[in-house]
């Protein structure tokens, strides 16, 4: 589904100012004391709206992951909401926690690390129909029987162990296991891209098919924004922690606005040697999320950096319908 330009619609999962930082210990351990945070994710604000893909994208490290599975409650937020279904999700306990996970569910990078090898494929599959009560013995068996036709596993398959399976078949067993509570939500963690690149796409295909029959919502997270590219409806762009420019994907791609993601676009292969994009090149690397720059976080690699950008962070401006940039070299805000 596309989603450019409905903002008047409720979004299904509304994120505000997210903040997950991660205390770093002196050298005696727990008697040392806190030594400094590590700043994961900063001030991080979106919407997701139902049936869309929001895709997110930015280098390793950048705090996409950690975002998705702070979302989740698989670690806890330092600050922030997360509105789902009239509540905050980072308020949840008990029985409601229960519920978003059942509506929430995540497909990671490596399935196989999260698959039990003694347990055969159908009893994983079963697993999370026990722990949500759904159904009898014999309904769940069903249940899992169709789900796994729906992701393209043979029936006999879930006689079988994890280690008897390709790394494409264990990515459709991780989709089968998301989508057998059938959620509202699915946050791809990276889903294909430990996978080869033929295998790649039959995965992206079946996610955007799975999509359409269930009216599934994606937040689909990875660090090739070509594959984002292809999937997503919307895209973020994140660096050290900050969403710094948020936009449907064909403005994305049509007119990047910040230099950071004119960066990434410009590394991206284009057959047409009449429509490549000049190569930005980053000076520098990252800087360590211990000790994030002052000011904007990307002025120690940046090709536009002035005094300003050294010491006040930029705020996030809509600059074209639906397409948010923090930079200081659009508009006159500043915080
Ligand atoms: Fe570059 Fe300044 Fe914009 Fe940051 S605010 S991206 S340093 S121009």
């Amino acid at each position: 589904m596309s989603h450019t330009g409905s903002e008047a619609k409720q979004p299904l999962l509304d994120v505000q100012g997210l903040r997950k930082y991660f205390p770093v210990k002196g050298p005696l351990g727990v008697l040392g004391g806190v030594k400094g945070y590590v700043k994961a994710v900063n001030d991080v604000s979106f919407q997701l709206y139902e049936g869309e893909t929001l895709g997110i994208v930015g280098e390793s490290g950048c705090g996409k992951s950690t975002m998705g599975r702070t979302i989740l409650r698989l670690t806890e937020p330092t600050e922030g909401k997360a509105l789902y279904d009239g509540g905050d999700i980072f308020q949840l306990s008990g029985k409601g926690l229960r519920a978003m996970r059942k509506d929430m569910q995540m497909v990671f990078q490596d399935p196989f690390s999260s698959l039990n090898p003694r347990k055969r494929i159908g009893q994983t599959l079963e697993e999370p129909l026990a722990i949500h009560a759904i159904g009898s013995r014999h309904e769940r068996t069903e249940r899992v029987m169709e789900i796994m036709h729906k992701v393209g596993l043979q029936l006999d398959h879930f006689y079988r162990y994890p280690h008897e399976f390709s790394g494409g078949q264990r990515q459709r067993i991780g989709l089968a296991r998301a989508l057998v509570v059938n959620p509202k939500i699915v946050i791809c963690d990276e889903p294909v891209s430990a996978l080869d690149v033929s295998i790649q796409s039959q995965i992206i295909n079946l996610l955007q098919q799975l999509q359409d029959e269930f009216q599934l919502t994606y937040l689909f997270i990875a660090h090739d924004i070509s594959v984002v590219r292809h999937i997503s409806d919307r895209i973020g762009v994140m660096y050290l922690g900050h969403m710094v420019e948020q936009a449907p994907t064909e403005s994305l791609f049509a007119q990047p606005l910040h230099p950071y993601t004119q960066a990434l676009l410009s590394a991206v292969p284009i057959p047409n040697p009449q429509k490549r994009r000049e190569r930005v090149i980053l000076r520098g690397e990252i800087p360590s999320p211990l000790d994030l720059p002052a000011g904007c976080v990307f002025h120690t690699r940046c090709p536009f950096v002035q005094d300003v950008c050294k010491s006040m962070a930029p705020v996030k401006q809509e600059v074209a319908p639906n397409h948010f940039v923090s930079c200081h070299l659009y508009g006159t805000e500043r915080e």
